[in-house]
Order: C-alpha cells, then sequence, then structure tokens
C-alpha cells in the first residue's frame, strides 16, 4: 500500500472521491452567473433521471448536510394538522422523530431497536388502525447498520392505505435501484456526498410537483422551506442565499462520471463486488457480520468486534489506519461492533487492501482471529 497517499475512507459519506471530482472544485463561480445556473439546472435534471421521476417529482437542493435536506423535506411536506408513522431501526429513523419533535408534528413511531426490519404487515396493521396518520416515514439502507430495508413493500402498504410516503434515502440513492413510477413517494432525499460521490456541502430533495404545490406556508423556518426555495429556483434559475458553488461543481463531474460506469446499475455492480468481497475475506479470518445475508447491503457492513480480551477498537482503527485505510466505528446499543464501507471510489483492489490491513492489526494484537463472543450471536432470527 501506498503510505504516502491520503487514507481511503471506507466509510459512508464523506468518502474517497475521484481526482476528476476533486479537481472540478479548482474553478470559482459566480453564483448568480448564467453558467452556474445551468450547472444547478443540470444536476436537478439529472438526479430526476435517475429515479425516474422526470414526470412527476421536481428536484430541490438544499446547502448543508443532508440531515438539513431532510428536516427541510418534513417541514416543507407535512401539514400541521397531519400525523407521520416515523419507522425506527436506527439512527437515522430516530433523528426523523428527533426532528418531528423539533417541528412540532404529531408522529408515533414504530422501533425495531439497533437493526431488526421494520415488517410492512405490522405497517399496515398500524396504519389501518389509525385513520390520522397521513404520512410514513422510512430509511431506506439504514446506516448505522447497514441493513437494507424493506422499502418496496413498505411503500406499497401505504400505498394501498392511501398515506403518503417519505424516503431518507440518503445512503442508497444513486445506487440502489429507486424508480418514482413504482415506488410511489412525495418525497426522497439523499444528499451529495454518498453513492454519488461528490463532497459534503448540499442535500436535495425529490419532491413530487402536486403534492408539493400544497404546501405554501408549512415550513416554519425561511431557511429550511424548500417551497420557497423551489419557487424562486423556477423564476430565477438561482438558489436562494449563497450556493455551495464549488460543492455543486465537483457534484455536476461526480455525475458525469456515475453515468460513464452505467448509472445506479453501474455503481451497485461495483459495490455489490466491493461487498462480496469484503465480506467473504472478513469471514475467512472468523468475523461475523451483524446481519443475515438477506438483509446486507451494498453500502456499508456491520461485523462484530472480536471477542478477543486483546481486542480494542482504537487500537485496532490505528492499525488498519496505518496501513491507509479509515473504517467506522459501530453505532450499536448492545453489542459491540465496528462498520466498514463499500461506497467512494473503491475497488476490489482497495478492499483486499483492508482485508490485508484487518489481519495485520489482528496479528499485531496478537488476536488469532475474528470471532465474536458466543453471547454477542445470540440474537433474534429475522
Ligand atoms: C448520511 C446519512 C444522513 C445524513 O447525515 P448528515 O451527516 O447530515 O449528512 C441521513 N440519513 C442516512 C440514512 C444517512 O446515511
Amino acid at each position: 500500500m501506498n503510505r504516502s497517499r491520503e487514507p481511503y475512507l471506507l466509510t459512508p459519506g464523506p468518502l474517497t472521491t475521484s481526482l476528476a471530482t476533486k479537481s472540478a472544485m479548482l474553478r470559482d463561480w459566480g453564483s448568480w452567473d448564467s453558467d452556474f445556473n445551468e450547472l444547478t439546472a443540470g444536476v436537478c435534471r439529472r438526479l430526476l433521471e435517475v429515479a425516474r421521476a422526470e414526470e412527476t417529482h421536481v428536484c430541490v437542493p438544499l446547502q448543508g448536510s443532508g440531515t438539513y435536506a431532510v428536516e427541510a423535506a418534513l417541514a416543507t411536506l407535512l401539514p400541521w394538522d397531519g400525523k407521520t408513522l416515523v419507522l425506527m431501526n436506527g439512527a437515522y429513523g430516530q433523528r426523523m422523530a428527533r426532528i418531528l419533535q423539533y417541528l412540532g408534528r404529531d408522529f408515533e413511531t414504530l422501533d425495531m431497536g439497533d437493526y431488526l426490519p421494520p415488517p410492512p404487515e405490522r405497517v399496515e396493521v398500524i396504519l389501518a388502525a389509525d385513520p390520522e396518520i397521513s404520512h410514513v416515514a422510512a430509511v431506506h439502507c439504514e446506516t448505522s447498520s447497514g441493513i437494507l430495508n424493506p422499502l418496496e413493500a413498505i411503500a406499497e402498504v401505504t400505498w394501498r392505505q392511501g398515506r403518503r410516503l417519505f424516503v431518507d434515502a440518503m445512503s442508497s440513492f444513486g445506487a440502489l435501484p429507486i424508480d418514482a413510477r413504482e415506488l410511489p413517494f412525495d418525497g426522497l432525499v439523499s444528499s451529495a456526498n454518498k453513492c454519488f460521490e461528490g463532497v459534503p456541502g448540499f442535500g436535495f430533495a425529490l419532491l413530487r410537483r402536486k403534492a408539493l404545490e400544497q404546501c405554501v406556508g408549512n415550513a416554519h423556518s425561511l431557511s429550511l422551506d424548500l417551497y420557497d426555495q423551489w419557487t424562486y429556483l423556477e423564476r430565477s434559475g438561482q438558489w436562494r442565499f449563497t450556493p455551495p458553488t464549488h460543492v455543486v461543481a465537483a457534484f455536476a463531474s461526480a455525475l458525469e462520471q456515475h453515468a460513464a460506469e452505467g448509472g445506479a446499475a453501474g455503481r451497485l455492480a461495483r459495490y455489490v463486488h466491493n461487498e462480496t468481497v469484503l465480506v467473504a475475506g472478513m469471514r475467512a479470518m472468523g468475523f461475523h457480520t451483524l446481519l443475515a445475508d438477506r438483509w446486507l447491503s451494498p453500502i456499508i457492513v456491520t461485523f462484530h468486534a472480536p471477542g478477543h480480551p486483546n481486542f480494542e477498537f482504537g487500537r485496532f482503527y490505528d492499525l488498519i489506519k496505518q496501513h491507509g485505510f479509515i473504517i467506522y466505528p459501530g453505532k450499536l446499543t448492545q453489542v459491540d461492533s465496528f462498520r466498514i464501507g463499500c461506497i467512494g471510489q473503491l475497488f476490489e483492489e482497495q478492499m483486499r487492501g483492508v482485508l490485508a490491513a484487518v489481519r495485520a492489526a489482528l496479528d499485531e494484537l496478537d488476536i488469532p482471529d475474528g470471532a465474536p463472543r458466543p453471547e454477542d450471536l445470540d440474537k433474534p432470527e429475522f
């Protein structure tokens, strides 16, 4: 491994970006200039295309990290007399519930704990029992465990019960298939620095035009009002308030590279290969994934920490970093774990590299293999 290189980020964003994406930031743009307006329009057009949503939805970008876009989209879409069912199985579902608390909007939760998937049948039962629920908020890939939630089935029961769907697709859109013609959502949010492999600085919402047209005056906040952002963009071609110009330029380049790789399908194929190499290599060293195969995502994989008494995450992390790779701590409340991401400018070579670094770190710590404590494996089957 080339130690003079900056480390590879095996994290779910910010992530390792290409030289072309970074180089696109070397030019300054006037935020009122028509060149920059065209850049914005092109980015929004392309994002709608990737989701096959050109006919039904609009794309509204927003300055800030992904959470700003989630909060803005919820604040804009949800009527004050609405009620939202939030499906939670990790930090990002919990965050949506916290946002609704701040926003003072009525909500109910289906909390599945750290990583169990929300069962669509249960969602349907809850909806059928409570006609006041107007919206369902779901996380597609819950990045805290890496679980790929059953979004299509959740969308179907939500639609069947006549409610509106909101999706945090932050860590999935751009790689996992999302087709607005088949997945009936009113709002879907993602950001620049996940599967599209841009640099951090803005998020965006794909909003159903017919729904958004009804949303004037919903938002509690000027800077988070996506209705206002949208109508201003439509009128002027410009963002309200200073846009992250260099980030948008980098993102436009990242989108060209995304298309050249074969769009979402091409990107997914690379990520799946990364995941396959990673999981097989880790299992060969005795590590266990938190999730059963059917729930694993090609975005990020959670592994149980080794049960050996010599294991200490901080030391393990530092040793792996010395080999040129940054991994991610776990986010579970019950068991010790860590995560390794598959997204970003990573290929088989880097996945083999991180496996070699993990092996070297175990050797250094005098830990024979990655086997977890037996009691950590004692968890509900699903
Ligand atoms: C990354 C991510 C977010 C947004 O996080 P920020 O730190 O605000 O960019 C939201 N939801 C999911 C599922 C994510 O992976």
